[in-house]
């Protein structure tokens, strides 16, 4: 079955994509990091790069100058089976936050603690 704005969001909230990440993913951006973190891995798990590059921080590790290979970089990526996104802790403060979570990506377990900081808007930075 293709994969619509009224399919079941991949972040896993139940929700169809239209009333959950594809609010964010319109926009590129989300409210809050946790928001951010489950639409990035929905814009992963869609193939939506220029949510992942417009959500990434400039100054991140993870910013790639090449934008072409790294938009390729993030479509290969998709093509994996995302399965499940497992919040484990969530930690907000004003300008930054961390997100602990373990996302199921074909047959392993991706885990990591990512810090988020706020700007004009909230952006990834890094594992932690
Ligand atoms: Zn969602």
């Amino acid at each position: 079955m293709k994969f619509s704005k009224n399919s079941k969001c991949p972040c896993g909230s139940g929700k169809k994509y239209k009333e959950c990440c594809y609010k964010w993913h319109k926009i590129s951006k989300a409210p809050n990091a946790l928001l951010l973190m489950k639409s990035r891995y929905s814009a992963y798990a869609l193939g939506n790069a220029d949510y992942i590059i417009k959500t990434t921080h400039p100054d991140s590790p993870h910013y790639e100058k090449d934008i072409k290979a790294w938009k390729n970089s993030i479509k290969n990526f998709s093509e994996s089976e995302f399965k499940k996104l497992e919040i484990v802790e969530y930690k907000n403060e004003k300008k930054r936050a961390f997100v602990k979570f373990k996302a199921y990506i074909d047959d392993f377990v991706m885990e990591e603690e990512s810090l988020f900081v706020k700007e004009d808007k909230w952006y990834y930075i890094k594992g932690v």
